[in-house]
């Protein structure tokens, strides 16, 4: 089955696809970039046991080889699909303005008010219809494969920690800045540009020598002792709170501090938030392990989900 032929069905549909590409351009909280999305699941799949590893496996389709990075960001280029429209909500969660905590039942909705319609919520609808590919009972109302995709990409959203941002700036994008010399605005800067000065300052511009760094930091390295606190996760519902705490968290004390619309953000703000980002890259993979280990795993080690 190729990749197309996966997401099939639209194709009778190609004015809407035409017009998903002009909205892409529409509120720009796409998630990490491509290159972040990448790095979270290549970080995840090395992590994989052996189970695990099988059924990523069986689920991609046939032509990414097996390579689930290779797929990561497919719910961001079909989010504003007309099929897929439903998922937009997905990728965020709004928070109160200058409030710097997430309340699950205060701030997991979409706009008209829908309970658990954000990425918190996504996280733990896509962890238990997937638990029911181990159950053998899937359903036909789920799509395993493309479960396991929303999975990856939202546990890379949710660790961006401008992806639980305040409302009235949309996490940030709606506050115009320059990064060096290029515009750019403050949710974009954490989602790409950091990673992508990184890359050029430090890396060679080679995403495998950044991804070796991050993953050197926690295998043996500066991170190597938190790993089993970043697992660390009795229960689905409190560990998404948990982690979408962490990134307004973050936002506050780092995004978004002292930063004003038209500022020029650079060196100063780029040596301070650089770790920070490739740490929370390193907690999204290590943390999408953990999800997919447990639940494709034989064991029945792991937290419980809610079916
Ligand atoms: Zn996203």
């Amino acid at each position: 089955m190729g990749k197309l032929e996966m997401l099939g069905r639209w194709s009778p549909f190609w004015p809407v696809f035409l017009l998903g590409f002009a909205l892409l351009i529409g509120r720009g909280a796409q998630g990490w970039s491509k290159e972040g999305h990448i790095m979270t699941c290549r970080i995840a799949q090395d992590l994989l046991g052996s189970e695990a590893s099988e059924a990523v496996r069986n689920l991609l389709p046939h032509d990414v080889n097996g390579d689930l990075s290779a797929l990561c960001t497919w719910p961001d280029q079909i989010r504003h699909w007309y099929k897929y429209r439903w998922t937009s909500p997905l990728h965020f969660i709004d928070t109160p303005d200058n409030d710097c905590t997430f309340g699950y039942q205060r701030d997991c909705h979409d706009q008209h008010g829908a309970e658990d319609m954000c990425v918190a919520g996504a996280i733990q609808n896509f962890t238990s219809q997937l638990l029911h590919y181990r159950e053998g009972s899937a359903d036909r109302r789920y799509n395993m494969t493309e479960a396991l995709l929303f999975l990856s990409h939202f546990m890379g959203d949710i660790h961006q920690p401008m992806h639980v941002g305040f409302t009235s700036d949309e996490g940030g994008n709606t506050i115009n800045l320059r990064w060096f010399r290029r515009k750019s605005n403050l949710h974009h800067v954490w989602d790409r540009d950091i990673i992508l000065s990184a890359l050029s300052d430090y890396y060679e511009k080679d995403m495998d020598l950044l991804l070796e760094a991050i993953q050197g930091n926690f295998t043996d390295g500066i991170w190597s002792s938190d790993v089993t606190s970043w697992e660390h996760c009795d229960d689905i519902h409190s560990c998404v709170t948990k982690w979408a705490g962490e990134s307004i968290n973050i936002a506050c004390k780092w995004g978004y501090k002292g930063v004003e619309a038209g500022t020029t953000l650079s060196d100063d703000y780029f040596d301070s938030r650089m770790s920070i980002v490739m740490k929370r890259i390193a907690q999204g993979g290590v943390r999408l392990a953990m999800i997919l280990n447990s639940v494709f795993g034989d064991t029945d080690e792991g937290f419980a989900a809610a079916t």
